[in-house]
């Protein structure tokens, strides 16, 4: 009997634990730190670009938990992962051991990190007033709204004008990250499209740098809200927001088409969020010698390699490796789940 720990049950983790669990002779821990699984899946209504039901891809995965050779800890955050011999010693294979916050220890034969990645806090932009003002909210609060189907205001009413400013977080100097998180662009054009959907009256307006539609669809997906949904797109970063005595918020960016200034007032600013590597992530990489400059982690080669680390038996997948779409994580778990079975063999 093999035992293979994976650490994170988002949906890259799961996917991953289906697969090996399928393999005879093998058992799978699952650990989570959190008390669900899935908590960021869980948080969203609907998925690009294909505008399906993200409870239902929930449901979907929760079924493949359905296997007496998975168990799943939940409210389990591992806090040390450790080879305790060497290839040889074990046969070809190296043994681990983990560790929890209450001291339990798991021996195990291969281990998988999907830990994952966390939102940006967006009060770290000080300067657009998230947290400050009611009128300025993130993706990660309107994809909740969108799940209600209700949008209002700062004051309770339903907004007539609604701005979403791209890259927050990302491609900042100031944030520190360089990095692109490659899914908000495709969100805002989703979000703004479900907010049409919803309240066709709504005039919707995106602040890009570059619109990085790069996925199957994502393209078509760009230029149905402009030809069906009218949603309007702006060059420009935005500098600064404020409130209005009446709970508008107040706009000041550049439109770098035209090289002029530009003032807009809107119900709602959307801060597109990007993507951090989890607190989780960065423990274990760091620990286990395979961080990037950020915590993500990193793989012995980017192309042919791009589930192992240095370290026998200690893979990676999903999106504690760098941003990635939902579709991406998964199957980046079934090549980590195919390189763990083949080195087990
Ligand atoms: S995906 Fe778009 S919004 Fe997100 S960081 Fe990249 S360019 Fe900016």
């Amino acid at each position: 009997m093999r035992t293979i720990a994976i650490i994170g049950a988002g949906p890259a983790g799961i996917e991953a634990a289906s697969v090996l669990a399928a393999m005879e002779e093998t058992e799978v821990l699952l650990f989570e730190k959190s008390a669900t699984t899935m908590d960021n899946l869980r948080d969203k209504a609907f998925l690009f670009p294909d505008f399906s039901s993200a409870a239902d891809l929930v449901e979907i995965m929760e079924a493949k938990l359905n296997r007496d050779n998975i168990k799943l800890h939940l409210s389990t955050a591992i806090t040390s992962v450790a080879s305790t011999s060497t290839a040889t010693e074990a046969g070809g294979i190296m043994a681990w051991e983990l560790q929890d916050a209450s001291g339990a220890r798991y021996q195990v034969d291969a281990v998988l990190v999907t830990t994952g990645y966390r939102v940006f806090d967006a009060h770290r932009k000080e300067e657009l007033g998230y947290g400050i003002y009611p009128g300025v909210i993130t993706s990660i609060d309107l994809e909740k709204k969108l799940k209600e189907g209700k949008i209002l205001n700062a004051v309770g009413d339903i907004p007539k004008k609604i701005v979403f400013l791209q890259c927050v977080g990302s491609r900042d100097e100031k944030s520190g990250n360089h990095y692109c998180s490659k899914v908000c662009c495709v969100t805002a054009v989703k979000q703004a499209i479900e907010v049409r959907k919803l309240l066709p009256e709504v005039e919707t307006y995106i602040f890009y740098m570059d619109l990085r539609m790069w996925g199957g669809g994502f393209e078509e997906m760009y230029r149905e809200s402009q030809e069906k949904y009218g949603v309007r797109y702006v060059r420009g970063r935005i500098s600064e927001a404020a409130s209005t005595y009446d709970g508008k918020i107040q706009i000041k960016s550049e439109d770098t088409l035209v090289g002029l200034p530009l003032k807009m007032s809107a119900d709602l600013l959307v801060l597109m969020v990007g993507m951090e590597p989890s607190e989780g992530t960065k423990t274990l990489t760091r620990q286990c010698n395979c961080a990037d400059a950020y915590g993500f982690a990193t793989t012995v080669n980017p192309h042919a390699r791009d589930n192992e680390t240095a370290q026998p038996g200690l893979y990676v997948a999903g999106s504690c490796k760098r941003p990635m779409s939902i579709n991406d994580s998964l199957t980046d778990a079934r090549s980590a789940a195919l390189r763990i079975a083949e080195y087990l063999k």
